[in-house]
């Protein structure tokens, strides 16, 4: 049981934060600004995540071991990093439920992933006149690949508008539809509104009328289970670097029946299987998919991410999250001036908001002379800003490493931020 009481020591899964953020080097830095000193107090999380030690000691012991290029070599240190390498994709397979390791395509990221599924399956199946369905609420790595697959094919875009909320209006799916619609490709969590989406209802939706759904779980595998079993999603696209592990590594899940149908993306080593000098042949999945040198060292690293947050257990992060997120909505809202963008009954901890008269990056710069990091700008979401008519937000993002204590500070110094700047 978790409790954000300011006389209970928060827990996450059996654990108190206390002790889950000494696995964290990064959260004992201490930031040096403007003559002061403050312990960081780090709430850009949807940004990035930070990394536990073991995440740190996976990696580094990789590369002082058994760094060497993984399926072509029959060395000891060659086989090593293969079994490495092909193990930490069985333990993203458990962790998201996929029927079988060659469903789990590694990218470099959610942006990877969604551009392989517009390349390769969009050129492959989409034609003129077909239509996809977007949300309001993507972020450009989910917006700008189908502008450009759609320019291309003569496809036309449709979108589910959001409401005043922050939540989409779902009960408009039906009116929306069109038959040409062949792929709806929808966030699971919005990294400006914080709106969790109801992501099953559309996919059922979509496969109700014969359309490919794919998720874009950025901002939701991080946080909470998500079962591809259970969501019964064609593709899911999420990025290593969200939930504790290195930049760089990605997972795009496709179930095997379309990853199979699909012509490869990039073409180089390993996702061959035969070349002649005017035509080759492709390797089996996951490899047909996976051109070049993949990132070694990263995928260990995501592995190590992937077992930190099986042994918390994501249902207990889910509702530490969701108790803290419960805790900051109404202390942040209390604070004069401030807006928060984004009340959805579903949502998780990210926290769009303005303070009245105050440019979120002079917020950004308050802050961090106060050691807190938050983001601002537009987040890679320039429809949500013109729909919310705001140039930019500042926004907190919490992981399960957060403590309440943290969010006090957060409100303490927009609090002070609105006095210096007023
Ligand atoms: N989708 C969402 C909802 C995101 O929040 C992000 C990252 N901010 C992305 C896609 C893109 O992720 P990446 O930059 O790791 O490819």
């Amino acid at each position: 049981m978790v409790t954000t009481k300011a006389d209970a020591v928060p827990r996450v899964g059996g654990r108190t934060v206390e002790e889950i953020r000494s696995d964290f080097p990064a959260l004992a830095r201490i930031i040096e600004r403007d003559g002061k000193s403050n312990v960081v107090a780090y709430l850009d999380n949807a940004a990035t995540s930070q990394k536990p030690r073991s995440v740190l000691d996976a990696m580094a012991a990789y590369y002082e071991r058994s760094n060497a290029n993984v399926h072509r070599a029959l060395y000891t240190m060659g086989e090593e990093s293969t079994a490495l390498y092909e193990e930490s994709r069985r333990a993203v397979q458990r962790f998201v439920n996929a029927a079988r390791p060659t469903e789990i395509i590694y990218t470099s990221g959610t942006t990877a992933g969604i551009n392989l599924v517009a390349h390769s399956w969009g050129r492959a199946f989409l034609s003129e006149g077909d239509e996809i369905l977007l949300t309001e609420m993507e972020h450009h790595s989910n917006l700008v690949p189908w502008q450009l697959l759609a320019k291309e094919k003569g496809c036309r875009l449709r979108f589910i508008p959001f409401g005043e909320s922050g939540e989409l209006e779902l009960d408009r799916l039906e009116t929306l539809w069109s038959d040409r619609i062949k792929l709806v490709s929808i966030v699971h969590g919005s990294n400006v509104l914080g709106t969790v989406n109801d992501v099953k209802r559309i996919v059922d939706f979509a496969h109700e009328r014969g359309a490919v759904a794919l998720v874009d779980g950025a901002q939701s595998v991080p946080h909470e289970p998500v079962d591809v079993q259970a969501l019964d999603c064609d593709f899911l696209a999420f990025s290593g670097h969200k939930m504790l592990g290195p930049t760089g590594i990605g997972i795009l899940y496709g179930k095997e029946r379309l990853l199979e149908s699909m012509p490869p993306f990039l073409a180089g080593g390993e996702m061959i299987e035969a070349v002649w000098l005017d035509h080759a042949t492709w390797n089996s999945l996951p490899y047909k998919f996976e051109a070049g040198t993949p990132p070694i060292a990263e995928t260990v690293g995501l592995g190590a991410a992937v077992d930190y947050l099986g042994k918390l257990g994501m249902a207990a992060i889910r509702d530490y999250e969701r108790e803290l997120s419960a805790y900051a909505l109404p202390r942040l809202k209390a604070v004069p001036g401030l807006k928060v963008y984004g009340e959805a009954k579903r949502r998780g901890g990210v926290f769009s908001f303005n303070v009245d008269g105050v440019h979120p990056h002079d917020l950004a710069q308050y802050l961090d002379g106060e050691g807190i990091c938050v983001r601002s700008g537009h987040h890679c979401a320039h429809p949500i800003m013109r729909k919310l008519d705001v140039a930019a937000t500042a926004r907190a993002s919490l992981y399960f490493y957060n403590l309440p204590a943290e969010i006090d500070r957060l409100v303490g110094a927009l609090e002070r931020a609105k006095e210096f700047f007023g």
